[in-house]
């Protein structure tokens, strides 16, 4: 496994990975991996030859500077798992060899207007634009993200159509705990009563699937039953517990289309998120989480 901090050298080890006639696979993160980043480098590599993971925490999609203070960090454990998940090139630049008098940015409209959108400002623009440019660095055939952060994958999707980008973007279901708590490099903030606490969610998302299966339609009734299984949990702070179509992200007042349930909520100081895609298959809808 190579590593970089270059955006040169990136140019050049992937220019040769192509000349040997591979395709390049990429999964962007900002590091302290764990096994939900893995996963996406097990479906890059069955779609592509050559690996490329990039490792930066970016500052300018941190709406709250003590988040990005407190994001945590472990580059040696980072690698030593990258190289285990067979990652041929791992690309960890600095904030000066990324924004250098930076006055570019990239925004996708409508698709940010609510859930994270409309309670991180900011957030968005700072991940399509540093996702923009590390497609640019890496020139990439297929690029994987997480379900995990679906606002971020939908939005990629549109954002990747909108500008051309010549690739492909492929969204890998979400790892979780065996009990159910969606793997977050955050979750080394919670505390052991918050962890069990933030079990609520998972929780949640099984109820609406019940109601779904069981031929509930009703966004605003999924939504109440969500809302009560989380106050199960006393989240310190529920962000949203909203039904929203896929296509747009906008709210939806029933289930007719694919549609995703999104949750976000505090425990402690930690800001968890997690979420559902009820997809619509022959008139039925399944659950996926
Ligand atoms: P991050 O390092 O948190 O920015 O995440 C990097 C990538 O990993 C994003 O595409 C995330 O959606 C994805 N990811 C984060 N957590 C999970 C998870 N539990 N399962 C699958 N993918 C995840």
């Amino acid at each position: 496994m190579e590593t970089t901090h270059t955006i040169e050298e990136v140019r050049l080890i992937v220019r040769s990975a192509r000349a040997e006639g591979k395709t390049i696979g990429f999964v962007p993160t900002m590091g302290y991996l764990h096994r939900g980043h893995i996963s996406l480098v097990e479906e890059s590599k069955k779609l592509s030859g050559f690996q490329v993971m990039s490792i930066f925490v970016n500052k300018i999609q941190f709406n709250d500077p003590k988040d990005f203070s407190n994001y945590p960090r472990d580059l040696e454990r980072d690698l030593a798992i990258a190289r285990e998940a067979g990652v041929d090139l791992v690309f960890i630049p600095n904030d000066d060899e990324m924004y250098r008098d930076q006055r570019t940015s990239v925004d996708v409209e409508i698709l940010t207007d609510h859930l994270c959108g409309a309670h991180r400002p900011g957030h968005f623009r700072g991940v399509f634009t540093v996702v923009s440019k590390l497609f640019n660095i890496v020139l990439p055939d297929v690029a994987v993200f997480g379900q995990k952060d679906i606002q971020q994958a939908v939005g990629l999707e549109k954002m990747v159509a909108d500008l051309n980008f010549p690739l492909k973007i492929v969204i890998a279901p979400t790892m979780r705990e065996d009990d159910g708590l969606a793997m977050s490099s955050r979750n080394k903030h919670l505390g052991a009563g918050e962890r069990q606490r933030a079990l609520c969610i998972h929780r949640a998302l099984g109820r609406a699937a019940e109601m779904i299966a069981s031929g509930e339609r009703s966004a605003s009734k999924i939504e109440k039953a969500v809302g009560a299984v989380l106050a199960e949990g006393s989240p310190d702070k529920i962000d949203y517990a909203s039904v929203v179509r896929y296509g747009d992200l906008q709210p939806a007042d029933g289930i007719r289309q694919k549609s995703v349930l999104a949750v976000a909520a505090f425990f402690g100081s930690t800001r968890l998120i997690d979420n559902m895609i009820i997809d619509e298959r022959d008139g039925e809808f399944a659950c996926m989480y």
